[in-house]
């Protein structure tokens, strides 16, 4: 049997019930097959996963990237993480100010420095080092895509996970953090273990009331029930979100295994996704399933 690929993406924990979700819902259909296309080529999970993550930002549907809201300060500071599953490499960046693409920035601190995480100023003058674009009419440029919300910590976020044909997996993850975040917030999205995860077992990407997965420390606590429980993924995907739930916490996360598992799974109102399962098939949703 050949190697299954599979791949999963979301555009953020938490939909409202009177909003329509149809242009999210076809963008992420386009991503998905643009996603499925490139595993079927034999591309690499973290180019699949980082492109996705790029085209969630630059699209401005969702709160990351261009769709990102400010700051109570009125900044608009973006957080965002990669991490390859076989080196278990990683690289991200926080609070970052002035950059079209934050995963683009974690992946220079993952391929070009030997850190894992570079914060405000240090991070946008590494960015700039890098070469990478420049928003150059913020706040214009931003378009926060977030609709009000009554939640106590209003949440958007975008993230992919993948399993390529060669058996490797990689995650990614992106936000503008949650909706009001105090000046210098920092939330699960760039905190490897936390938002984000890949190893030689899973590749875990999280969203939602970022505080809470934090103390969860759920992208790992995924592939640790699968290591040390022997969990399969949907159960060890579960545990990890019935953990941040059991803290008072909400939102979601979306995980891959080696074996081309996927599993999707939220307690937020909603989780806008798409999955491309082993067999090729896609599944958008934005609602309870
Ligand atoms: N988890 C993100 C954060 O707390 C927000 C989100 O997923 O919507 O920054």
């Amino acid at each position: 049997m050949p190697q299954p690929t599979a791949f999963i993406l979301h555009g953020g924990a938490g939909v409202l019930a009177e909003r329509s979700y149809d242009r999210e819902e076809a963008h992420m259909a386009e991503l998905a097959e643009t996603a499925r296309a490139s595993l079927s080529a034999g591309a690499s999970a973290l180019d699949v996963v980082c492109a996705a993550v790029r085209s969630l930002e630059t699209s401005g549907l969702y709160v990351a990237g261009k769709g990102a809201s400010p700051n109570q300060a009125g900044r608009y500071e973006l957080d965002a993480s990669v991490m390859d599953g076989p080196s278990r490499k990683a690289g991200a960046v926080a609070t970052l100010e002035g950059f079209i693409s934050p995963v683009d920035a974690a992946r220079a601190v993952m391929e070009h420095t030997p850190h894992v995480l570079l914060a405000g100023a240090g991070a946008a003058r590494f960015a700039l080092e890098q070469g990478l674009k420049q928003v150059s009419d913020a706040p214009s440029y931003y378009t926060p895509a977030a609709a009000p919300d009554d939640r106590a910590i209003p949440t958007g976020t975008v993230g992919a996970v993948a399993l390529d044909a060669n058996g490797r997996l990689a995650a990614a993850t992106s936000t503008g953090g949650t909706l009001n975040k105090v000046w210098g917030r920092v939330g699960d999205t760039p905190i490897i273990g936390s938002g984000t995860w890949a190893d030689e077992r899973a590749a875990v990407s999280c969203t939602g009331q970022g505080e809470y997965f934090m103390r969860a420390n759920a992208a790992a606590d995924v592939s640790a029930r699968v290591r040390y429980h022997g969990q399969s993924l949907a159960h060890a995907v579960k545990g990890a979100l019935d953990d941040v739930a059991h803290l008072g916490g909400e939102g979601g996360i979306i995980a891959v295994d080696a074996s081309g598992a996927v599993s999707a799974q939220f307690n937020s109102p909603g989780m806008k996704r798409a999955l491309v399962h082993p067999d090729g098939l896609i599944e958008v949703a934005v609602k309870q399933a």
